[in-house]
């Protein structure tokens, strides 16, 4: 039986911290399924086809990987798609205290489900979405930390 990982998250916008933990995982398991959240009551920064589009292309040649949206709990998504393992990515403590709780969350949902932990690799620690935003937001160049290119903030929308 393939052995599938949910990769879950905002990915607003995906960066150079979330690829480098896809690519181990994609060392661990078959196949892994970047999914984006899109339940958040937050309003989103990129809109969700969009991310999904920009992340679809840095995978085209990879078809163990794909990219998904979806709604609602993350541990019900991954036994719809058949995921086992739930992929994390932890850049400090902070990130430790903040899953602990989702982690035994998603498993109280789906009992199958084995939160699995990154730890990330020591250069891409400190890239951060939040970080991201906020210098694109004001023309900042942020192209280090992405695997594509961001379009202008007046394309977004
Ligand atoms: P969420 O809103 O679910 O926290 P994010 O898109 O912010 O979604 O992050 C998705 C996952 O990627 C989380 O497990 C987060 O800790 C991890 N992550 C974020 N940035 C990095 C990074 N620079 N290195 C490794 N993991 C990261």
């Amino acid at each position: 039986m393939a052995r599938i990982a949910l990769f879950p998250g905002s990915f607003d916008p995906f960066t150079n911290g979330h690829l480098d933990i896809v690519r181990r995982g994609a060392a661990l398991f078959d196949k892994v399924i970047i999914a984006i959240g899109t339940n958040s009551s937050k309003q989103r920064y990129l809109p969700v086809e969009r991310m999904q589009a920009l992340i679809a292309t840095v995978f085209e040649d990879e078809p163990r990987v794909t990219v998904h949206t979806f709604k609602g709990l993350t541990a019900e998504f991954a036994r719809e798609v058949g995921a086992r393992y739930l992929l994390r990515g932890l850049r400090n403590s902070l990130d430790f205290e903040y899953e602990m709780p989702i982690a035994y969350g998603n498993q109280h949902v789906n009992t199958e489900l084995e939160t699995v932990f990154l730890l990330t690799s020591p250069t891409l620690g400190a890239v951060s979405s939040t970080i991201i935003r906020d210098i694109h937001r004001y023309g900042g160049n942020v192209d280090a930390f992405l695997p594509f290119v961001l379009p202008p903030v007046a394309e977004l929308g």
